[in-house]
C-alpha cells in the first residue's frame, strides 16, 4: 500500500494537475492508464474511485458512516498496479490450471487471491475487466446445468495468482460447497478472498453461506459490489449504505471499505486492481 504521506490517492491526482501530466508523459504508465488520465475530471473521478463520487450525494453526517479512504491509492500505485496487470513477455498471464477438488489444484507458491459468488453475480465478466489488459487470457465460463464447474488458476506473472471459484447458487454442482469450503480451509497461500455481491439486489440468503464460511474460518475477505452501471445513483446509495452497515455491525474479517465496480462501465476497475497488487505485496 501507498506510504501514509502518499494516501492522499483522489485529493492528490485532482487538486495537483501536475501529476497527471506527469504520469501520462511517464514511460512506466500503462497507454491504457494514460488514456485515463486524459479523460475529463469528473469521468476520470467516476471511473477510479466510485464510491468517492458518489459520497457527494451524501449527507455530511452520513459520511463518517461509509469507510471511503482506508485504501486509498495514490495515482502512481494505481499506474503501478495496471503495470502489473499488464501481460507483455517478461509478465506473462494466463490461465495455468482448472481443478475439480482441491487436491487437483496446482502448486503455485505465489499469493493467491480468489473470487467467490452467485452464479450470475458477474464474476466471469469482472475477471474478464481486470484482465483486459493481457487479452489472450481466456476466462472461461461454463454455465450450463449440470456442466462441471471448475476451480480456474490465472498467474499473473512472477506476481500473485488468481482463483476463478466456481458460482454458488441454484446451478451449482452439489459438491460445489465442499470444494469451495476445503479450498478457502486449506489452502495456505490464499491472501484474499474477494466476495462478490450484485449491487442491484444486495445480499441475498446464499450470499450469507459465502460470508459465513469467511467468518467461520476468520479469513481475511473483501466484498466487491457488482453491476453499479444498472441502479441510479439513488438506489445505489441505498445498497452501499445497507451493506456498510452490516459489515460494520455483522462482520469480523470483512475489510471495512466496499468496492463498486462496473465491469461494462470499468468503474473501479483500476481501484480493485490496486487492492489486489497491494494485498499481494506488488505495491509495497
Ligand atoms: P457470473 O455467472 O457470475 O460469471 O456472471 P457473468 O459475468 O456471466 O454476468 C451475468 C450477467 O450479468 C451477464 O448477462 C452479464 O453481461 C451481466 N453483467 C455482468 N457484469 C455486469 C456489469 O458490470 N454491468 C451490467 N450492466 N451487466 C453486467
Amino acid at each position: 500500500m501507498a506510504a501514509p504521506g502518499l494516501r492522499l490517492g483522489a485529493e492528490r491526482l485532482f487538486a495537483m494537475p501536475g501529476v497527471l501530466e506527469l504520469l501520462s508523459r511517464s514511460n512506466s504508465t500503462s497507454q491504457a492508464f494514460a488514456e485515463v488520465l486524459r479523460l475529463p475530471k469528473q469521468q476520470m473521478r467516476k471511473l477510479l474511485y466510485p464510491l468517492q463520487e458518489v459520497e457527494r450525494f451524501l449527507a455530511p453526517d452520513r459520511r463518517q458512516d461509509l469507510h471511503l479512504r482506508i485504501f486509498d491509492p495514490s495515482p502512481e500505485d494505481i499506474a503501478r498496479a495496471d503495470n502489473v496487470f499488464t501481460a507483455t513477455k517478461g509478465n506473462r498471464i494466463d490461465c495455468v490450471s482448472s481443478a475439480v477438488r482441491i487436491d487437483h489444484a496446482p502448486d503455485l507458491p505465489r499469493p493467491e487471491v480468489c473470487f467467490i459468488g452467485r452464479s450470475n453475480v458477474g464474476k466471469s465478466s469482472l475477471i474478464k475487466a481486470l484482465f483486459s489488459l493481457a487479452p489472450e487470457v481466456e476466462v472461461r465460463v461454463s454455465k450450463k446445468p449440470g456442466h462441471t464447474k471448475k476451480m480456474n488458476f490465472f498467474k499473473v506473472g512472477k506476481h500473485f495468482t488468481v482463483v476463478d471459484m466456481p458460482g454458488y447458487g441454484y446451478r451449482a454442482p452439489e459438491d460445489f460447497v465442499d470444494m469451495v469450503e476445503t479450498y478457502l480451509k486449506e489452502r495456505r497461500n490464499l491472501k484474499r478472498t474477494f466476495l462478490l455481491v450484485d449491487s442491484v439486489v444486495g445480499i441475498q440468503k446464499t450470499d450469507n453461506i459465502a460470508i459465513e464460511m469467511c467468518e467461520e474460518f476468520a479469513l481475511p475477505y473483501v466484498i466487491v459490489l457488482t453491476k453499479i452501471d444498472k441502479s441510479s445513483k439513488g438506489h445505489l446509495l441505498k445498497q452501499v449504505l445497507q451493506i456498510q452497515k452490516f459489515v460494520n455491525t455483522k462482520t469480523q474479517g470483512c475489510f471495512p471499505q466496499l468496492f463498486p465496480v462496473s465491469s461494462v462501465t470499468f468503474s473501479g476497475i483500476h481501484l480493485l486492481r490496486s487492492f489486489i497488487a497491494s494485498v499481494t505485496g506488488n505495491l509495497d
